[in-house]
């Protein structure tokens, strides 16, 4: 009996669930038409938090009746659909107009991070669109650092091998997402043709008072350098979190101690440079 209850629990559960995310995709696709999607940037920094060295592209989407939607509640249903493909067209083509305006306001020299969706990089004409859309905005693929999950490259590790190298030979500078939290298949980490590895938060947020996650960030950095790859640490939220990365020789840090996501605009108030004349 209990049992039985408990199926009919979920599958009112389940048919409610697939009706919101039928309201989401429904309004998804109307927003995409209406420019309802805004890019946040959050600074990335050397570890000395000296020197600014990119910005990684947030999105943020403002509901017409619900206001401000976080992406975690949108992107999977974006990716079911088959959405996330435009959606993902859109932050590029944003990136690269917000490009062209931070380097209006001097910040010359940063590069510019995109979450890419597996659903994305698995296309055959990923490149090819991604290429398309720069030179419509007349931006250079040196501008970019693709940030691409493991889940992207896992499940046929060959052919992702191959896309990886083909981005990298445009231009684009590609790291590793989210590291830690999938398969992290550590024999693949070298063979991939990327330039960065990013700990995942959640080894990052109680550095302090776990000695496993301490294990498991030093054991990463150290194994990224010894494979020549930068690493940067997300989601540093403390002075101690940040003095250990530093300790460790992590590379760059991401977080909220040094700079939380913002819309572009203040990005550029925050990190416009006089330009020399
Ligand atoms: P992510 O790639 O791991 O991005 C970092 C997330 O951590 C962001 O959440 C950021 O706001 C948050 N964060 C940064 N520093 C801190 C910190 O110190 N403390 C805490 N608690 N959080 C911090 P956000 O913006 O909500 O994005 C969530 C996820 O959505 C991203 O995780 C990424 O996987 C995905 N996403 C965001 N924008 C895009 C996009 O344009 N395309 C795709 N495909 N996915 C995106
Ligand atoms: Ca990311
Ligand atoms: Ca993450
Ligand atoms: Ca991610």
């Amino acid at each position: 009996d209990d049992g039985r209850n408990t199926t009919r629990f979920f599958t009112r559960e389940m048919k409610a669930k697939l009706q919101q995310n039928k309201e989401i995709l429904t309004d998804l696709a109307e927003s995409l038409t209406q420019d309802h999607f805004e890019l946040y940037y959050q600074p990335l920094f050397t570890i000395d938090h000296k020197t600014l060295v990119g910005a990684e592209a947030l999105i943020r989407w403002h509901h017409p009746d619900k206001g401000m939607i976080p992406p975690d509640k949108f992107i999977a249903v974006a990716e079911q659909s088959g959405l996330i493909n435009e959606l993902g067209d859109w932050v590029l083509a944003q990136a690269c107009r917000d490009i062209k305006n931070f380097v209006n306001a001097g910040i010359l020299d940063i590069k510019v991070a995109i979450n890419i969706s597996p659903v994305q990089f698995k296309r055959k004409d990923f490149l090819q669109q991604m290429l398309l859309i720069l030179a419509q905005h007349d931006v250079s693929a040196n501008c970019i650092e693709l940030e691409i999950t493991e889940g992207a490259v896992m499940d046929n590790v060959d052919q992702a091998i191959d896309m990886m190298q083909a981005l990298h030979d445009a231009g684009f500078q590609l790291a590793m997402d989210d590291f830690g939290t999938g398969y992290s298949s550590l024999s693949y980490l070298k063979r991939f043709p990327i330039q960065k590895v990013k700990i995942d938060r959640s080894f990052i947020s109680d550095l302090e008072n776990d000695d496993d996650n301490k294990s498991i960030t030093t054991a990463i950095i150290q194994m990224s350098h010894s494979l020549g790859l930068d690493v940067l640490a997300e989601g540093v939220e403390t002075k101690a979190q940040l003095q250990y990365l530093q300790g460790e020789k992590c590379d760059f840090v991401q977080g909220y101690y040094t700079g939380r996501p913002m819309p572009a605009s203040q990005f550029i108030e925050t990190f416009k440079r006089a330009k020399d004349t």
